[in-house]
């Protein structure tokens, strides 16, 4: 498997150099290969070659079976023309790669329950999900867009819509994580209000005919968000349109708690996908030897899980194998600042990996 490697700003060259550790130990236990070729993105790439995303790194993601990237931005940037950000970086390969798909797993490892934020008698039923969120389609891209003056007074407005393509394909990415998960998908939509839902639960219902084994709900975004809340366990796999998924997503991230812990995965069809933990560059902690890497580690556990191919094999078992190491770390007590608590082994970027690689 060919990777292209992009540590970025910040703490992303910490968290990456422990992320490729825990990749050549996978290589050298479980006989895989992997090709590693690194690319400038973000506020390095700035000051290397006065762009975000140089073609160079368009090049290599492109020809790499997949993409992991560290973190890009910081303040050394944020005062630059707004045109060659550091977040431009990211916004640009994601459209290069055609990435429509966004994965954000939210689950709480049981070694964590004390930093979730809902009540323990909810937390002990568990958190495992996965919100599947459309990309590149809804009301953020739609058009016509803008604000005017009617009437005498300022009018503002977006165009939240979706061509069926655009839904089947998402849907169909959803019932494939669906697939590899507990087999449950909820499709999450406004179509008790809304017309472009009313066409995005057509859609999904036309495509489940193809996915017999995956039991389909449906559930109004408002609902969604207040059972995410009320009781977590309830979702296995969510898939949503762009708008919804962002509030969603972040608000299935958060109850957990550690932003230090949670990978994400953007997928596309026929191109590498792009793999990244969903914090940012931390400034206030990079180059400490603080930074926690299991959102990074995770992160390649999730690009062996969704890039495989014919080619590479089937890398779930592996995947797997990188999510128990993680755990069991966690449940011989090892912490980062950023998840610490009292009685805990308090350890630094390089000794979490050291645990995570003697536990692998
Ligand atoms: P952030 O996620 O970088 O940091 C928020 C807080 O969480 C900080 O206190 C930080 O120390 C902590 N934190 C984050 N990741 C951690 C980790 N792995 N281990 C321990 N603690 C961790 O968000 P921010 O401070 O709002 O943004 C900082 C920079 O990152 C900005 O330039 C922003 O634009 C950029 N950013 C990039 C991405 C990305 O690359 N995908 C995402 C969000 C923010």
């Amino acid at each position: 498997m060919k990777i292209c490697v992009m540590p970025g700003d910040g703490i992303g060259r910490e968290i990456v150099v422990q992320a490729l550790r825990v990749l050549d130990k996978v290589a050298a236990t479980y006989g895989k290969k992997f090709e590693t070729e690194e690319a400038l993105i973000g506020g390095c790439a700035i000051d290397a070659t006065g762009s975000p995303l140089p073609e160079a790194t368009v090049r290599l993601c492109k020809a790499a079976d997949a993409v992991l990237l560290g973190a890009v931005g910081g303040p050394k940037w944020d005062a630059i023309d707004p045109a060659i950000r550091p977040e431009r970086g990211l916004l640009g390969i994601r459209k290069e790669l055609g990435l429509f798909a966004n994965l954000r797993p939210a689950s709480l490892f049981p070694e964590l329950k004390h930093a979730c934020f809902l009540r323990p008698d909810i937390v002990e039923r568990g958190i495992d999900l996965l919100v599947v969120r459309e990309l590149t389609g809804g009301a953020y891209f739609g058009t016509p867009k803008g604000v005017e003056v009617r009437d005498g007074e300022r009018v503002g407005f977006n165009n939240m819509i979706y061509s069926e393509h655009e839904i089947s394909r998402i849907a169909k990415v959803g019932f494939e994580a669906a697939r590899k998960r507990r087999k449950q998908l909820c499709s999450v939509d406004k179509a008790n209000v809304l017309d472009v839902s009313r066409l995005w639960r057509e859609v999904v219902i036309e495509v489940s005919q193809d996915y017999p084994d995956v039991e389909l709900s449906h559930m109004y975004v408002d609902n969604a968000a207040m059972q995410l809340v009320r009781d977590p366990s309830q979702f296995d796999v969510i898939v949503t349109e762009n708008l919804f998924g962002d509030i969603l997503s972040d608000e299935a991230s958060v109850i957990t708690g550690s932003i230090g812990m949670l990978p994400s995965a953007s997928l596309g069809a026929g191109n590498p996908g792009l793999f990244e933990p969903i914090h940012g560059s931390a400034p206030d902690i990079a180059g400490q030897n603080k930074a926690n890497p299991l959102a990074t580690i995770l992160s390649v556990a999730m690009l062996l899980r969704y890039s495989s191919t014919e080619k590479t094999g089937d890398m779930t078992a592996v995947a797997a194998a990188i999510e128990g190491a993680v755990q069991k770390t966690l449940s011989q007590g090892y912490r980062t600042g950023d998840i610490r608590e009292p009685g805990c082994k308090l350890v630094g970027c390089v000794e979490m990996a050291d645990a995570v690689l003697a536990n692998l």
